[in-house]
């Protein structure tokens, strides 16, 4: 097992036309044992982090230490990692068996029979000991998906390098493999990276998420930390499905925020000086996450906040109910009982606590509810769906 170091670390890639910063000025430590993902939408530079980390591609700047060494000229083979790919890269000729214990074959000076003795061990672990004479053509993605894993386990590497390894499995394999690989990570405990579009497997896989966007890191956290706490605008639009909705909104002299439109919502005397300890300014988007906000026809005026239903989708134990709020949509998760009508004009309101104010021009974050972005303190989770009787 070994700790991962990202010190500076840009990559540029020069197409003779143009250059591209893939990473830019990339700093983290992916402490021993850690299971880290990196998430962020398509030409972040999440691929292009992990090949950095696997010796497949050089590195412009900065410097890539594995245990403490410097890795940057290491070759691939020497780097004592073992990597998945989407596309899981089996040799379809050679049997799973034969696909398993190959690479080790090459790689050391273990016998047959060790090889042998360790392809089987992992190919327990994988649920895969039945597939052992078979060739690749002859499975599905799953199970080709495991032979890949139960491959780069065979390896016993310090590291482990995913690329997307579930994005071609269907949506019930996909979560039943995502148990699977968080069982192999606690088993055995080697430094995982793993990169992945879905931030639910973002969100449920890692020990920290690393946000990224347009090469830059955004945030890097615990799942409940980038969800409650986001750093940015970005990080707060980009996690959570259906994501956050925002408003422009300014503070008046008092303790209301209000639009130019017809939002127009009064916060405490401590949300406002929470605000003020971190804010000369009165602009601000706000944001609340779709879960966070009621409809309650019985609010008190200075909380309710009026908006029109466009379209109501049923999905089941829940539904998600679009409003339009001053021309702007707002995303509801409401529990199935909540069901206006298309057009009615509902009520709508939320618990400060639900609130993140971002400032207008930065776009970094000032506050979650009552508490300062900067503050080492967890917001309290706001009054959820759930946790009131809604009247419709
Ligand atoms: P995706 O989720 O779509 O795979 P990603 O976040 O993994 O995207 P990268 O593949 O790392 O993103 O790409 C980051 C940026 O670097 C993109 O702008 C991409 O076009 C560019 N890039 C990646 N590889 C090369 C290359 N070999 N030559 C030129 N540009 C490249």
């Amino acid at each position: 097992m070994a700790n991962v170091e990202f010190d500076n670390v840009t990559k540029v890639f020069d197409t003779g036309s143009n250059t591209i910063v893939a990473v830019e000025e990339l700093d983290l430590e992916i402490k021993d044992g850690e299971f880290i993902v990196f998430v962020g939408p398509s030409g972040c530079g999440k691929s292009t982090t992990l090949r950095m980390a696997a010796g497949l591609e050089s590195i412009t700047d900065g410097e890539l230490r594995i245990d403490g060494q410097r890795v940057n000229n290491v070759s691939p083979k020497d780097r004592d990692i073992a990597m998945v790919f989407q596309s899981y890269a089996l040799y379809p000729h050679k049997t799973v068996r034969g696909n398993m214990g190959y690479g080790l074959g090459l790689s050391t000076d273990l016998t047959n029979e060790e090889i042998n003795s360790r392809v089987e061990e992992a190919a327990e672990m994988m649920g895969i000991e039945d597939l052992l004479d078979k060739k690749p053509g002859s499975l599905s993605g799953g199970q080709q998906q495991r032979v890949a894993t139960g491959r780069a386990i065979v390896r016993e590497p310090e590291v482990f390098l995913f690329d997307e390894p579930l994005s071609n499995l269907d949506a019930k394999l996909r979560k039943h493999m995502r148990t699977e690989l968080s069982r192999i990570h606690s088993e055995l405990g080697i430094t995982t990276i793993y990169v992945t579009h879905d931030q639910e497997e973002a969100m449920t896989m890692s020990d920290r998420i690393v946000i990224l966007n347009g090469g830059a890191l955004q945030q890097v956290g615990e799942p409940k930390e980038v969800y409650y706490q986001p750093t940015n605008l970005f990080v707060a639009d980009f996690i959570g499905s259906p994501s956050m909705n925002f408003l422009d909104v300014e503070l008046d002299g008092g303790n209301r925020l209000i639009n130019d439109g017809s939002f127009d919502f009064q916060v405490s005397d401590e949300f406002v000086d929470t605000l003020k300890s971190v804010s000369d300014s009165t602009q601000f988007t706000f944001g609340v996450r779709p879960e966070n906000i009621r409809i309650d026809e019985n609010i008190a005026d200075s909380k309710a906040v009026k908006t029109t239903v466009e379209v109501v989708e049923v999905i089941g134990s829940d539904n998600f109910i679009y409003l339009d709020l001053d021309g702007k949509e707002f995303r509801v998760r409401s529990p199935s009982y909540i069901e206006p009508e298309e057009g009615e004009v509902v009520t709508i309101t939320f618990d400060e606590e639900a609130i993140h104010l971002f400032d207008a021009n930065t776009r970094e974050a000032l506050v979650h509810g009552t508490v300062t972005h900067e503050s080492d303190e967890m917001p309290t989770p706001a009054k959820g769906k759930h946790d009131r009787a809604v009247s419709d």
